[in-house]
Formats: structure tokens, sequence, C-alpha cells
């Protein structure tokens, strides 16, 4: 007889729905970018999108707009409501860093990354265009790492597991793309708190947690926010 395939340990949000927003400078850094210029990178041109968020650009956003109560921007940061925010608070353990959208005193939405981030790995270069993942990768770097912030111009994982520490309740891994959209990863309990928003348009997408493998990886770049990591 076959083993059954483990259980999901963690989720993630499979995302396909986007609000029409843009709360950071947007592809090509034109909408927006004077003021977030100071973020930039020297070397690749990359925007922190933390450090955007710090620096008050989710506070530009008309909150009029914003009816999600778990979405994304058209550059790819997540929003969430109020509401949703609060719950998820309730679970031991969760920790999310938020940024109001909108000037009122009592914001309806924020855009939010977890505050717990863990590098991608094991990483490996892409070799060649589209290969499959070898079985012990759970991510790919595309492109040379920038010798001026350590960032690959891309990161993509394989979809299907992950390896992180197996008490971990919500942490997030940049991705590296253009917005360093962060994977979300969380465990059952916080799924369960997520499914209480049934208009959040969430698609949850079940990861096996993998215990870390010996393999002859890079280690992962030493950016600003993976160095938050511990
Ligand atoms: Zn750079």
């Amino acid at each position: 007889m076959k083993p059954r395939p483990a259980p999901p340990a963690l989720y993630t949000d499979n995302f396909d729905f986007d609000v029409p927003l843009e709360v950071l400078a947007g592809r090509s850094g034109k909408r927006g970018s004077s003021t977030y210029e100071p973020e930039r990178c020297g070397g690749c041109g990359k925007f922190d999108a933390v450090a955007c968020l710090k620096a008050g650009s989710a506070r530009s956003v008309d909150p009029a707009r914003v009816k999600v109560e778990w979405g994304h921007t058209l550059d790819a940061q997540t929003v969430m409501s109020s509401r949703m925010l609060a719950a998820l608070l309730k679970v031991p353990g969760v920790e999310i860093d938020a940024y109001p959208i909108g000037p009122g005193k009592r914001p309806t939405h924020w855009v939010v990354w977890p505050a717990r981030l863990f590098p991608p790995e094991p990483i490996v270069p892409q070799k060649r265009l589209l290969a499959p993942y070898p079985p012990h990768v759970a991510f790919l770097s595309h492109g040379p790492k920038c010798k001026a912030c350590g960032r690959y111009p891309e990161v993509t994982y394989n979809g299907r597991w992950v390896s992180v520490p197996a008490a971990t309740v919500l942490a997030g891994i940049p991705m590296e793309g253009e917005s360093q959209t962060p994977l979300w990863l969380f465990n059952a309990v916080v799924a369960a708190a997520v499914k209480q928003f049934p208009h959040a348009r969430l698609r949850l997408l079940g990861l096996e947690n993998r215990p870390p493998v010996d393999s002859p990886v890079e280690p992962a770049p030493k950016s600003r926010r993976t160095r938050r990591c511990t």
C-alpha cells in the first residue's frame, strides 16, 4: 500500500484577487516614485516595501476604494480589514506588522506583513527556464544577487512544501519580486480563524512542512528584512 501523503502542516494564501489600488510605487517605479526614491537600492533599483510602508506610502490611498477582508494591491501588497486583523491577532503567537490605509484615526484597512520573516531556504539558482524543481529544493533564485543589497531579482517556490521551524504560527518568506511580496505561512489554528471570513476571497493552499535538509545551497541573502529572522 502506498503511504498516504501527510496532511498539510501549513497554509498559504493562494491569491488571485487584486484590489485596484496602488500602495507603493508601481512597476518600474513610475507611480509615486519620487516619494519613495530614498528607499530604492542604488544597485538593483528595487524598493524596500517595508521601508516604503514605514515612510507612510499606504496613507496616500483612498480608503473608500478598499472593501475586501483580505486582498492584494496591484503591486502585490497584502491588504486586510481591521476586523480580520483584530481576529487574527487574537490567535496566540500571531504577529503582524500593519500599516494603516487612509488618513483617518480609525482605519478600516491595513497593508500587512508578517512580523516574522524567514529567508527562502533551501534555495538554488534556476539554471534553465521553467526547469522542474529538484526534489530537495523549495525555492529557486532567478538572476544574479544584487551586490549592493544582497537581494535576488526574484525568488519562486515549489508550491508544495517549505521548511520552517515546526512551531511556526504565522510567518512570511520574502520572495524578492519587484515588491518583495512575502509568501504568507500560517498553521491550522490561524487557517481556521481565516475561514471565519468568507468574504476574504482567500484560497488556502496546504503546504507540507519538511524538516530542514542538508544541501549544498548558498546562504540566504542578507537583506535588511531577512536579517530580522531568528
Ligand atoms: Zn539591490
